[in-house]
């Protein structure tokens, strides 16, 4: 009995529908040693990356061409960062790149990738400046965990 891998997950920055999943369960063969896929449903491109953790990570744009050009279209602002308090990949994107009205007046977005967590903020420099800590639970125990 074998249960298939695969989960389906959406992309916050570009809308449109990720499959992630083993190579063998997506009919597919590893690409030199990497085993797990990312694939754009929307699209039909894909990427391949060394670990699960890594595949979900994986966003449209970062493989697929069309999701960065109608990523560009939604005049979509995307900035990947990295978290100092915990080494995790933050991103920060503008609401209008999302496909959803601004919260509040608040058109700027913090997503800690690895937890699937975010929070508003009104400006870009605030967006840029937030730390996962402020608004991610799971962060805030991983950095209370860590040495400094
Ligand atoms: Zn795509
Ligand atoms: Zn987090």
């Amino acid at each position: 009995m074998s249960s298939s891998s695969v989960v389906s997950r959406t992309s916050r920055i570009t809308g449109t529908r990720l499959s992630v999943g083993h190579a063998e369960d997506l009919g597919l063969d590893p690409d030199d040693g990497l085993e797990w896929v990312t694939l754009c449903d929307a699209h039909d491109t894909l990427v391949y990356s060394e670990n699960k953790t890594q595949a979900l990570r994986v966003n449209g744009p970062d493989f697929c061409d069309d999701c960065r050009t109608s990523a560009r279209r939604r005049k979509a602002t995307i900035i990947s960062r990295t978290s100092k308090e915990t080494g995790l990949p933050v991103t920060v994107a503008s609401v209008a790149s999302l496909g959803v009205e601004p919260t509040g007046g608040k058109r700027w977005l913090v997503s800690c990738d690895e937890h699937d967590t975010y929070a508003y903020t009104r400006t870009k420099q605030r967006a840029l400046t937030t730390s996962t800590v402020e608004f991610c639970q799971q962060c805030r125990d991983l950095a209370s965990q860590s040495p400094q």
